[in-house]
Order: C-alpha cells, then structure tokens, then sequence
C-alpha cells in the first residue's frame, strides 16, 4: 500500500512538473529569457503599432479611418470569434493592407488549456481569419501575452512568427484616458518598438480612448522621427502574405 500510495505521488510530482513546465517554463523561456518571441524589430527609426482583441464593430472601422487619414499601417491580432462575428470589418482590415496576426480563436489564457485545446485555439483563429479575409495571418500572439508550449510550437508550425511588444501604454488596473496613451507611445517609443494597443477588450474604455489617441501619437512618433509601419516592414518580412489557396496546394 505505502508502495502504492509512494508511485501516485511520484507520478503526480512528475505530472504537476510538467505541468508547471508546460505553463510556467513556457512563460520563463518567452517573457524571462524572449527565446523565440519577437519584441522589438532591428534598430531602424520605425515603430509598428499592434491592435489586438478585435475587430471591433464599432471602433476597428473608427481607428481603419484615423490610419488612413495619416497614411498609416499598423497591424491586426485578431480573435477569431470576432472574426467570425465580424466578418466585413476584418476583409475591411485587410483590404486596407494592414498586416494580420492571429491573437487565438477565443481569447482562452493558454495557461488553462492541455496542448490538443491550444493547439485547436491557434489554428482556429488562424483558419477563421484566413476564411474571413481571404489571407493567413503570418504572426502570432497570446492572449495576454503568455504561451504554453503547445501553443508556442504550433504557432511556429502554421507559419506565423511569435509576436509580443516593447511599448504598452495602458495601464492593467486603471484605464488610460487618450492623452495619457499618446504620451506613453510617444514617450517610450524606440527604434524598433512595437506598441501593444487594442482595438476591441481591455477595460470598457480602451477601444475609445485608442481612436481618439491615434492622431496625436502618431504624429508624436513622427515627430520624433519615426515612420509608422506594419510589422512586415519593422522586420523586414522578406515573404508576401500567404494565401490559404496557396498554402493547401
Ligand atoms: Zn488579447
């Protein structure tokens, strides 16, 4: 019996340290270490800003028109439950030639799903925006910007280059208002940076404030120097967006 109760121990010491290994080790090698994730471009006086959670109904279409009236492109991680909700604002994304990443199907924190779940949730929200757009997203980013392995190795797999961000001017407790996000992006901007925004999620606020933010920091970030990018250019992405059409051939 104490042989017994000696091996369920073992094995759920050696289950619980793959677990932690799986969530945790994943977080350390990414977040600690940025083996494989890519945070900042080369050291050229460009800076991307990222979108995430989207598309939104209502503010991805405000914030396509205040990118196109300063003759910016930026780039889309988008929920593929959005996606699938928002059909037309997501062809509207692309069809501006923003760039696409792939921010999961449902938005689930990788840290509670088991590799079959995480691997399902990247290439269902890869395989919803290449439905909806016609295009296969080429980068990837977490929810919350936390991989497990399943997923940090599934994304690499499909094609689509790990992506986190150098620059984040909202805060995690308290919304920043407009005024507040463009000063930060302007103020910490750095040859290279990619700036985590959200065009839809975060608190209540964040959407709004993004829109009305964008005038004043980019031409803050031009100010200073910077052009304005998607991440294709910022890393000098040598491939042209893939199509599914080609990419089942
Ligand atoms: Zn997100």
């Amino acid at each position: 019996m104490a042989k017994l109760r000696r091996a369920v121990v073992g094995a759920a010491a050696v289950a619980l340290a793959g677990a932690v290994g799986y969530t945790v080790g994943a977080y350390a090698a990414t977040e600690g270490l940025g083996i494989g994730v890519v945070r900042r471009g080369p050291a050229r006086p460009m800076v991307a800003l990222t979108f995430d959670d989207g598309p939104d109904p209502e503010y991805t279409p405000r914030i396509l028109e205040a990118l196109a009236a300063a003759g910016a492109n930026a780039t889309f991680f988008m929920v593929g439950r959005q996606v699938a909700a928002a059909a037309a604002v997501a062809r509207a994304v692309a069809a501006a030639g923003h760039d696409l990443g792939n921010h999961t199907y449902a938005h689930r924190h990788l840290w509670t799903l088991p590799p079959t779940a995480s691997v399902a949730e990247v290439d269902r929200g890869a395989a919803a925006i290449a439905n909806a757009t016609g295009v296969s997203p080429r980068y990837f980013r977490p929810p919350w910007g936390t991989f497990n392995w399943a997923a940090y190795a599934r994304a690499a797999q499909i094609g689509e280059a790990r992506i986190l961000w150098s620059v984040r001017p909202e805060g995690m407790i308290v919304a920043a208002d407009a005024p507040r996000m463009a000063a930060v992006v302007v103020r910490k901007a750095h040859r290279g940076a990619i700036v985590n925004l959200h065009d839809h999620g975060g608190h209540a606020s964040t959407p709004r404030e993004t829109w009305l933010a964008l005038p004043t920091m980019i031409a803050g970030l031009r100010d200073r120097g910077f052009q304005i990018v998607p991440l294709r250019i910022l890393l000098d992405d040598p491939l042209p967006p893939r199509r599914p059409q080609a990419a089942q051939r």
